[in-house]
């Protein structure tokens, strides 16, 4: 890359990332010198993790950590490839949020990701548009996404229910538990590294647990072999300024994981 290049990706860099740090409330950054961006590893291809400083977590470690095997008997020792998936969900009747949905959000993003979000399910700019997370959650999604040094198309999108429930209202167990194979299929496909479950319905339907939100997030837990993180929906983070703080820090502990390089405030 010439050196005007590596310049303007730099300039880039620190602009995403300081209107991420203003989007989470923090408004003001000590006087110090910034670290010149490292060589980020190819976070499409799944390489091996790069030693980079250590993420710094405030919260102390826990023993509650959660693993879970695919649920048996649902693959049928298969691995159907994205198309193959969307093939099989079809013109979805399974459950009853196909009566109000515009369009079916199957995912979106690189099939061949190292991290992978998952949210719980489309809302009302979602079904429009028949893409994860393109509202204003979705906004900022993408903003975290590029103050980890990363971009959209590095990662896939994908959600527990592909219909969007009435009035956004939280999917209901018989619904997630109907819709959910095709998210495990997807996950099967695509094997992250990591997997970040954005809010507490997304973890609880991958982990099988009644743990609040709160008590999971901050640490790895474990979903067939991929670390998964969970932490707060980006809607939760519009809400409530005072999650914007955790939810960084949970990202920085993803970055640390995948070697990404870690921004010094
Ligand atoms: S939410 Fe899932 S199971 Fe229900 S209709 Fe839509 S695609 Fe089918």
């Amino acid at each position: 890359m010439s050196t005007d290049n590596e310049l303007k990706e730099i300039v880039n860099d620190l602009k995403n990332y300081l209107e991420f740090q203003q989007s989470m409330g923090i408004e003001t950054i000590p006087a110090q010198k910034l670290e010149a961006k490292q060589n980020t590893p190819e976070i499409s291809e799944k390489t091996e993790p790069r030693t980079e400083p250590m993420a710094k977590t405030t919260r102390p470690p826990d023993e509650d950590l959660i693993t879970i095997e695919e649920p048996a008997g649902l693959f049928d020792g298969k691995t159907m490839t994205l198309e193959e998936i969307r093939e099989e969900i079809g013109d979805c009747t399974r459950c009853q949020l196909h009566e109000g949905r515009t369009n079916l959000v199957f995912g979106d993003g690189n099939p061949k990701a190292r991290l992978m979000f998952v949210g719980e399910g489309p809302g009302r700019d979602e079904d429009m548009q028949g893409k994860p997370f393109v509202g204003r959650s979705g906004k900022l999604l993408t903003k975290i996404i590029e103050a980890m040094g990363l971009t959209r198309d590095q990662v896939y999108i994908g959600n527990v229910v592909k219909c969007r429930p009435p009035n956004n209202r939280t999917p209901e167990q018989n619904e997630m538990d109907t819709c959910e194979q095709f998210l495990f299929k997807q996950i099967r496909f695509i094997k992250p590294e990591v997997i970040v479950c954005l809010g507490a319905t997304a973890a609880k339907s991958i982990l099988k647990t009644k743990a609040s939100l709160g008590s999971l997030r901050g640490k790895f837990h474990s979903y067939s072999g991929s670390k998964l993180m969970v932490t707060y929906h980006p809607a939760a983070l519009l809400r409530n300024p005072n999650f914007k703080k955790p939810a960084w820090e949970d990202m920085q502990v993803v970055m640390k994981e995948l070697g990404l390089p870690l921004r010094k405030k």
